[in-house]
Protein backbone atom coordinates (compact mmCIF):
# COMPACT_ATOMS: atom_id res chain seq x y z
CA UNK A 1 0.00 0.00 0.00
CA UNK A 2 1.44 3.32 -0.85
CA UNK A 3 0.58 6.93 -1.44
CA UNK A 4 -0.50 6.12 -4.79
CA UNK A 5 -2.96 3.88 -4.31
CA UNK A 6 -4.13 5.59 -1.44
CA UNK A 7 -5.19 8.73 -4.16
CA UNK A 8 -7.90 6.39 -5.39
CA UNK A 9 -9.06 5.24 -2.18
CA UNK A 10 -12.82 4.77 -1.79
CA UNK A 11 -12.96 2.77 1.29
CA UNK A 12 -15.34 5.80 3.07
CA UNK A 13 -18.04 8.78 2.18
CA UNK A 14 -15.12 11.41 2.47
CA UNK A 15 -14.04 10.24 -1.23
CA UNK A 16 -17.02 11.75 -3.03
CA UNK A 17 -16.10 14.99 -1.14
CA UNK A 18 -12.35 15.34 -1.15
CA UNK A 19 -10.62 17.43 -3.94
CA UNK A 20 -6.88 14.94 -2.90
CA UNK A 21 -6.08 12.38 -0.72
CA UNK A 22 -3.52 14.35 1.53
CA UNK A 23 -0.65 11.46 2.32
CA UNK A 24 1.71 12.29 5.06
CA UNK A 25 5.09 14.70 4.69
CA UNK A 26 8.33 12.22 5.14
CA UNK A 27 6.51 9.41 6.10
CA UNK A 28 7.67 7.18 3.23
CA UNK A 29 11.62 6.49 4.80
CA UNK A 30 12.18 6.44 8.85
CA UNK A 31 11.79 9.21 11.15
CA UNK A 32 12.13 9.25 14.44
CA UNK A 33 9.12 11.57 15.43
CA UNK A 34 6.06 11.41 13.52
CA UNK A 35 3.18 14.03 14.51
CA UNK A 36 -0.53 12.35 13.65
CA UNK A 37 -3.19 15.46 13.13
CA UNK A 38 -6.63 14.83 12.67
CA UNK A 39 -8.00 14.96 8.95
CA UNK A 40 -6.85 17.75 6.02
CA UNK A 41 -8.98 20.91 5.98
CA UNK A 42 -9.05 23.57 2.86
CA UNK A 43 -5.27 24.06 2.22
CA UNK A 44 -4.52 20.59 2.66
CA UNK A 45 -7.65 19.45 0.74
CA UNK A 46 -6.14 21.60 -2.36
CA UNK A 47 -2.21 20.96 -2.59
CA UNK A 48 -2.47 17.89 -0.73
CA UNK A 49 0.05 17.83 2.12
CA UNK A 50 -0.51 18.37 5.36
CA UNK A 51 -0.70 21.10 7.83
CA UNK A 52 -0.59 23.77 5.23
CA UNK A 53 -3.14 26.09 6.20
CA UNK A 54 -2.96 28.58 9.45
CA UNK A 55 -2.49 25.55 12.14
CA UNK A 56 0.36 23.84 10.25
CA UNK A 57 2.17 27.57 9.80
CA UNK A 58 1.53 27.62 13.70
CA UNK A 59 2.55 24.13 13.87
CA UNK A 60 5.82 24.96 12.13
CA UNK A 61 6.74 27.97 15.08
CA UNK A 62 6.14 25.59 17.64
CA UNK A 63 8.40 23.26 15.81
CA UNK A 64 11.14 25.48 16.21
CA UNK A 65 10.07 26.76 19.66
CA UNK A 66 10.50 22.82 20.92
CA UNK A 67 14.40 23.10 18.30
CA UNK A 68 12.76 20.88 15.71
CA UNK A 69 12.02 21.55 11.99
CA UNK A 70 9.51 20.17 9.95
CA UNK A 71 12.14 18.08 7.92
CA UNK A 72 13.32 16.79 11.30
CA UNK A 73 9.93 14.95 11.72
CA UNK A 74 7.02 13.04 9.76
CA UNK A 75 3.48 14.22 9.93
CA UNK A 76 -0.01 12.91 8.80
CA UNK A 77 -3.60 12.57 10.21
CA UNK A 78 -5.82 10.56 11.54
CA UNK A 79 -7.86 10.80 8.23
CA UNK A 80 -6.61 11.13 4.70
CA UNK A 81 -9.86 13.24 3.05
CA UNK A 82 -10.92 16.95 4.03
CA UNK A 83 -14.70 16.30 6.04
CA UNK A 84 -17.16 18.77 4.20
CA UNK A 85 -17.59 21.96 6.19
CA UNK A 86 -14.28 20.47 8.41
CA UNK A 87 -16.14 18.62 11.06
CA UNK A 88 -15.02 15.63 12.99
CA UNK A 89 -13.84 12.74 11.46
CA UNK A 90 -16.57 10.08 12.27
CA UNK A 91 -15.50 6.90 13.72
CA UNK A 92 -16.29 5.04 10.60
CA UNK A 93 -14.27 7.25 8.64
CA UNK A 94 -11.43 6.79 11.22
CA UNK A 95 -11.78 3.08 10.59
CA UNK A 96 -11.74 3.01 7.23
CA UNK A 97 -8.12 5.27 7.31
CA UNK A 98 -6.68 2.99 9.59
CA UNK A 99 -5.06 0.78 7.35
CA UNK A 100 -2.90 4.12 5.87
CA UNK A 101 -2.20 5.16 9.05
CA UNK A 102 -0.64 2.02 10.11
CA UNK A 103 1.28 1.77 6.74
CA UNK A 104 2.89 5.09 7.17
CA UNK A 105 3.49 4.20 10.80
CA UNK A 106 5.92 1.13 9.64
CA UNK A 107 7.68 3.02 6.62
CA UNK A 108 8.24 5.88 9.50
CA UNK A 109 9.36 3.39 12.16
CA UNK A 110 9.22 6.20 15.00
CA UNK A 111 10.27 5.90 18.21
CA UNK A 112 7.60 8.49 19.61
CA UNK A 113 4.33 9.44 17.91
CA UNK A 114 2.92 12.83 18.63
CA UNK A 115 -1.36 12.62 19.10
CA UNK A 116 -2.02 15.86 18.01
CA UNK A 117 -5.99 16.76 19.59
CA UNK A 118 -8.26 14.17 20.54
CA UNK A 119 -9.10 12.87 17.29
CA UNK A 120 -5.65 11.33 16.78
CA UNK A 121 -5.69 10.58 20.74
CA UNK A 122 -9.03 8.26 20.50
CA UNK A 123 -6.34 5.81 18.42
CA UNK A 124 -4.18 5.10 21.09
CA UNK A 125 -7.19 5.57 24.15
CA UNK A 126 -10.06 3.88 22.42
CA UNK A 127 -11.79 3.24 25.56
CA UNK A 128 -11.74 6.90 27.13
CA UNK A 129 -14.29 9.39 27.13
CA UNK A 130 -11.42 11.51 25.86
CA UNK A 131 -10.81 14.92 27.65
CA UNK A 132 -7.88 16.56 26.57
CA UNK A 133 -6.96 17.90 29.79
CA UNK A 134 -7.28 14.50 31.69
CA UNK A 135 -5.40 12.92 28.80
CA UNK A 136 -2.60 15.95 27.66
CA UNK A 137 1.06 14.47 28.52
CA UNK A 138 -0.26 10.50 28.73
CA UNK A 139 2.49 8.48 27.27
CA UNK A 140 1.29 4.75 25.87
CA UNK A 141 3.27 2.44 23.78
CA UNK A 142 1.91 1.45 20.50
CA UNK A 143 2.52 -1.62 18.33
CA UNK A 144 1.69 -1.58 15.01
CA UNK A 145 2.72 -4.59 12.46
CA UNK A 146 5.11 -5.73 14.82
CA UNK A 147 6.71 -2.18 15.06
CA UNK A 148 6.86 -0.67 18.81
CA UNK A 149 6.82 3.47 19.30
CA UNK A 150 5.96 5.62 22.48
CA UNK A 151 2.84 8.12 22.02
CA UNK A 152 2.39 10.80 23.89
CA UNK A 153 -0.77 12.77 23.35
CA UNK A 154 -0.98 16.66 22.87
CA UNK A 155 -3.28 19.37 22.25
CA UNK A 156 -3.81 20.15 18.05
CA UNK A 157 -2.29 23.26 17.17
CA UNK A 158 -6.04 24.41 16.19
CA UNK A 159 -6.21 24.81 19.84
CA UNK A 160 -3.52 27.15 20.44
CA UNK A 161 -5.14 28.92 17.62
CA UNK A 162 -8.12 29.50 19.77
CA UNK A 163 -7.09 30.07 23.00
CA UNK A 164 -3.35 31.16 22.96
CA UNK A 165 0.08 31.22 24.53
CA UNK A 166 -1.11 28.83 27.04
CA UNK A 167 -1.72 26.17 24.94
CA UNK A 168 1.66 27.14 22.92
CA UNK A 169 3.51 26.46 26.03
CA UNK A 170 1.80 22.88 26.59
CA UNK A 171 2.43 21.73 23.20
CA UNK A 172 5.76 23.36 23.05
CA UNK A 173 6.80 20.96 25.75
CA UNK A 174 5.49 17.73 24.82
CA UNK A 175 7.57 18.61 21.82
CA UNK A 176 10.78 18.83 23.69
CA UNK A 177 9.43 15.65 25.93
CA UNK A 178 8.99 13.84 22.42
CA UNK A 179 12.24 15.36 20.91
CA UNK A 180 14.42 14.38 24.61
CA UNK A 181 12.95 10.60 24.52
CA UNK A 182 14.07 9.44 20.78
CA UNK A 183 17.27 11.62 21.00
CA UNK A 184 16.87 13.80 18.61
N1 LIG B 1 -4.29 20.37 8.78
C1 LIG B 1 -4.00 19.06 8.80
O1 LIG B 1 -3.35 18.53 7.90
N2 LIG B 1 -4.45 18.35 9.84
C2 LIG B 1 -5.14 18.88 10.82
O2 LIG B 1 -5.46 18.16 11.77
C3 LIG B 1 -5.43 20.25 10.76
C4 LIG B 1 -4.99 20.98 9.72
Amino acid sequence: MTATEAASCTACPLAATRNRVVWGDNTNSPRSILLIGEAPGRYEDKEGRPFVGQAGKLLNTLLERAELTRDDVAITNRVRCRPPENRDPTPQERGACLPWLEEEVQTTRPGVIVLLGLSAATWAHPSSKPKMAELRGTLRVLTVGGHRAISIVTYHPAAALRQGEVVERLIVADMVKAREMCHV
